[in-house]
C-alpha cells in the first residue's frame, strides 16, 4: 500500500483543519481501507471562544459523510473536554450518547459527530485516523487473530478486542490504552472491527496508517495468503426471466420493491463456486457496519423462503437478550450467492446496489485470504445484531420510509436521448425509478452519469439488439416494472398518391413492429413487477385527428394505437396496464426540425407561430408535460386504469 500525499496537492488545504480534509480524502481514495462512509478522522485544533477562553475542539467526521468526498463542513465541532467527561461516566446509554452529541455541536447545521467520537477524543493525539483495512480484518478473522497482530505489531500498536463502537468501546479504550502504550505506539487495531493510526502531523498520521495496513498486507505475503485469486470461470448465459423473478421473489419478502444487480464476474462467479461456500458464506460480514447494507448473510441459492426464516429466527434469537425492544427489519435478502448465476445485490436505490457489490466484493478478498491463514472466522452474530439493530441505526432506516414514489422500480424508456423519451426518463428518475434508456443515438451511453440510470445504444427494429439490451437491463436492474414506448419517427411530409413504399414500411417498421418487438421481450418481466406492470405508449394527436400530408406517420401511429389496446385486452390478466398519451404540437423534440414544422404549418395555412399554439387553451405543450403525465400514468392514481388515452395537446377540436 503506497502513500497517496501529493506537496502540490496538501498546498491547496488551509491550516490544520483543512489538511484533515486532504488526508481524510486520501483514506477515501483507497477501497481497500475504506469504503462507503465507512472509517473515520478528526483532529483537535485549539481555539478561542467568543470570551477569550481557549480551549480545544474535536472536528469528527459527521455520521454519513464519505471520506472521499468531505469538505470541511463534514467535520463537527466538539468541546474535547466535555467529550472526555463523557467518555469517563461509568456509563452512557447509546440514546442519552446520540442527544449528548447532537446537542454539542458549536456551530449551527454542523452534520452529527459520528459514534466513534468518544473514541477519538480519548487519544490524545492531534490527527486520529480510523479504517476497515481489508488486510487488517483478514489477520484478525482468522485463527488466534489477536497474537498473529501482536506478532505483526509488536507495541506499535495497543490491541483493543471487539466492542460495540460506541460509549463502551470508548470508555475501554480510555482504561486500556494509557496501560499498553510506549514510546513506540502508533495506532490501536481494534479487532475484527479496523485500524486506528494517530499523530501530531496530518500527513504522518495518515502515512502511518499506510505503514500499519502495508505490514499486515506484508504479513499476508509472507504466509502465501495475499494473491488468493479464484480461478475465473466462463459465466454462464444470462437467464433474464429467472433473475426477474428472484427479484420479484426478494421484493415480495421484503413488502417493497427492490432492485437487484447480477454479476457473473470474477470473483463473484468464482466465489459462488467455491468448493466450502456454505461455510465461507454463512460466517458473517467482514467488518459489522457492512451489515446496515447487507444484512448478517447471504442467501445460499434461490429459495428466499427458506432465507426468510432463517432471518426471522436470527431476529428471535438475538432480540430476547437486547436492552432495548427491537422491530425486526424486512425479511428479505440483500445479497444471493448462486453456483450457477453468480452473485447479486438487492437494494432500494441503484446507489445501495452498488454499495452492497462493493462491500462484498472485498469481503470476498478478505474471507479468501484469512482462510489462506488457516480458517475465517467471523465475528459471533450476537455482535452483528448489535450493530444492525442499533437505536441509531433503526433511526436512520425510518428515514429510508420517506423514499420517492418509485423507489425500487425498473422502467425501460425507448427513444431516450433526447426529446419526450428523455423528459419521460427524467420524470421517472424524478420519482426514484431506475431508468433503461435506449436510443440509436450513442450519446444515450453518457447522457446520464449517475447509478440509477443505464443508457443503451439500440436499433430497435433488430429483435436480436432488443433482447440483448433488455438482458443487460435486467442484469443491471433487475427487471422491467414500466415501459414507456416512445421511440418514433415522422418522415417528411408525402401526399398519398406520392408515399414511397420506403417511407411507409420505416414508418411502420419503427413506429408498429419495434414496439411489438420491446413489449414482446418485456413481457415475461412486466408479469412480475412487484408492482403489476405498466406501458405508456406515447401515440399521436393524429390518431384520432390524422392530418393531410402525413399518411405513414398517420397510419403507423393509428396501428400502434390498436396495438396497444389488444395489449391490453390480452394482458390485463397478468396486471399489466397499458395506457396511451395523445400529445400534439411538441416542438422541443427531434422529430420538429424546422423544414418539418414550417411544412406543417404551411399544410394547415398558418404562420409557424400561429401553429405551436393551435389549440383551445393557446398553450404551448412541451416534452416535460407529455412526461409528467406519462410518469403519473404509471403511478397510483392509474392504478386502476388501462387501456385509456389521453391527449395532451391543449384542446384539439378537431379531437374534442
Ligand atoms: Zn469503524
Amino acid at each position: 500500500m503506497k502513500s497517496l500525499w501529493k506537496a502540490a496537492e496538501a498546498a491547496k488545504f488551509d491550516g490544520p483543519l483543512g489538511l484533515r480534509v486532504y488526508t481524510a480524502r486520501l483514506l477515501g481514495r483507497d477501497k481497500s481501507l475504506v469504503l462507503h462512509g465507512g472509517g473515520n478522522a478528526s483532529v483537535k485544533i485549539r481555539e478561542n471562544d467568543l470570551f477569550g477562553a481557549n480551549e480545544e475542539v474535536l472536528y469528527i467526521k459527521g455520521s454519513g459523510c464519505d471520506l472521499e468526498t468531505i469538505e470541511a463542513a463534514g467535520f463537527a465541532p466538539v468541546r474535547l473536554d466535555y467529550l472526555r467527561r463523557l467518555a469517563s461516566l461509568p456509563a452512557l446509554p447509546e440514546a442519552q450518547m446520540a442527544n449528548e452529541l447532537a446537542t454539542h455541536r458549536l456551530r449551527a447545521g454542523a452534520p452529527a459527530p459520528s459514534v466513534e467520537t468518544l473514541l477519538h477524543a480519548i487519544l490524545p493525539h492531534k490527527y486520529v485516523d480510523h479504517t476497515h483495512a481489508d488486510a487488517v480484518l483478514s489477520v484478525s478473522n482468522a485463527p488466534d487473530g489477536d497474537q498473529r497482530i501482536r506478532e505483526i505489531y509488536g507495541d506499535k500498536v495497543v490491541v483493543i478486542p471487539y466492542l460495540m463502537a460506541g460509549f463502551e468501546l470508548a470508555s475501554h479504550c480510555a482504561r486500556e490504552f494509557p496501560k499498553q502504550k510506549t514510546k513506540n505506539t502508533m495506532g490501536v487495531v481494534l479487532l475484527s472491527h479496523g485500524i486506528v493510526s494517530f499523530a501530531d502531523d496530518a500527513r504522518e498520521s495518515y502515512e502511518r496508517m499506510i505503514d500499519l495496513v502495508s505490514m499486515a498486507e506484508k504479513y499476508l505475503a509472507a504466509k502465501k495468503a495475499w494473491s488468493v485469486g479464484l480461478p475465473s470461470v466462463a459465466p454462464p448465459a444470462f437467464k433474464r426471466v429467472e433473475a426477474a423473478q428472484l427479484r420479484s421473489e426478494v421484493s415480495r419478502a421484503a413488502g417493497f420493491p427492490l432492485l437487484s444487480r447480477c454479476n457473473d464476474s470474477s470473483p463473484f462467479l468464482s466465489f459462488a463456486r467455491h468448493p466450502a461456500l456454505a461455510r465461507l458464506s454463512q460466517g458473517g460480514p467482514a467488518t459489522p457496519d457492512h451489515v446496515i447494507f447487507t444484512k448478517p448473510l447471504p442467501m445460499l441459492g434461490r429459495n428466499v423462503e427458506d432465507f426468510s426464516l432463517r432471518y426471522k429466527n436470527y431476529f428471535d434469537r438475538n432480540s430476547k437478550t437486547a436492552k432495548q425492544p427491537k422491530t425486526i427489519l424486512d425479511l428479505a435478502p440483500r445479497m444471493a450467492l448462486d453456483p450457477d448465476s453468480g452473485f447479486a445485490a438487492f437494494g432500494r436505490t441503484a446507489k445501495d446496489v452498488g454499495i452492497v457489490e462493493d462491500l462484498y466484493e472485498h469481503t470476498i478478498s478478505v474471507i479468501l485470504r484469512a482462510e489462506a491463514l488457516g480458517g475465517w472466522r467471523a465475528l459471533d452474530e450476537r455482535h452483528i445484531f448489535d450493530i444492525e439493530y442499533w437505536d441509531l441505526e433503526q433511526a436512520k432506516l425510518k428515514a429510508a420510509d420517506a423514499l420517492p414514489a418509485f423507489s425500487g422500480e425498473v422502467a425501460v424508456v425507448t427513444g431516450a436521448a433526447s426529446g419526450i423519451g428523455k423528459a419521460c426518463a427524467e420524470a421517472l428518475l424524478r420519482r426514484g425509478a431506475a431508468v433503461v434508456g435506449l436510443d440509436r443515438n450513442p450519446a444515450i451511453e453518457t447522457l446520464w452519469k449517475r447509478p440509477d440510470c443505464l443508457g443503451l445504444v439500440c436499433d430497435l427494429t433488430q429483435a436480436r439488439e432488443v433482447k440483448a439490451v433488455i438482458d443487460k437491463g435486467v442484469k443491471h436492474f433487475g427487471g422491467v416494472d414500466m415501459l414507456v414506448l416512445n421511440a418514433g419517427i415522422f418522415p417528411s411530409s408525402q401526399a398519398v398518391q406520392d408515399v414511397s413504399p420506403d417511407i411507409w414500411r420505416s414508418a411502420m417498421t419503427v413506429n408498429v413492429e419495434a414496439n411489438l418487438l420491446v413489449m414482446q421481450a418485456c413481457h415475461a418481466l412486466l408479469k412480475l413487477a412487484p408492482r403489476g406492470g405498466r406501458i405508456v405508449v406515447i401515440g399521436s394527436k393524429n390518431v384520432p385527428a390524422p392530418g393531410p400530408g402525413a399518411a405513414a406517420y398517420s397510419a403507423s401511429k393509428a396501428a400502434m394505437n390498436q396495438l396497444a389496446r389488444v395489449t391490453a385486452l390480452e394482458w390485463g390478466k397478468d396486471g399489466i396496464r397499458v395506457n396511451s398519451i395523445h400529445p400534439n404540437a411538441v416542438y422541443d423534440t427531434a422529430l420538429w426540425t424546422d423544414e418539418v414544422l414550417a411544412s406543417r404549418a404551411k399544410a394547415y395555412n398558418l404562420t409557424v407561430e400561429q401553429y405551436k399554439k393551435n389549440n383551445l387553451l393557446r398553450t404551448e405543450v412541451t416534452s416535460k408535460d407529455v412526461a409528467e403525465l406519462a410518469a403519473e400514468m404509471c403511478g397510483p392514481l392509474f392504478a386502476k386504469t388501462t387501456a385509456a388515452q389521453v391527449p395532451v395537446d391543449g384542446g384539439n377540436e378537431r379531437v374534442v
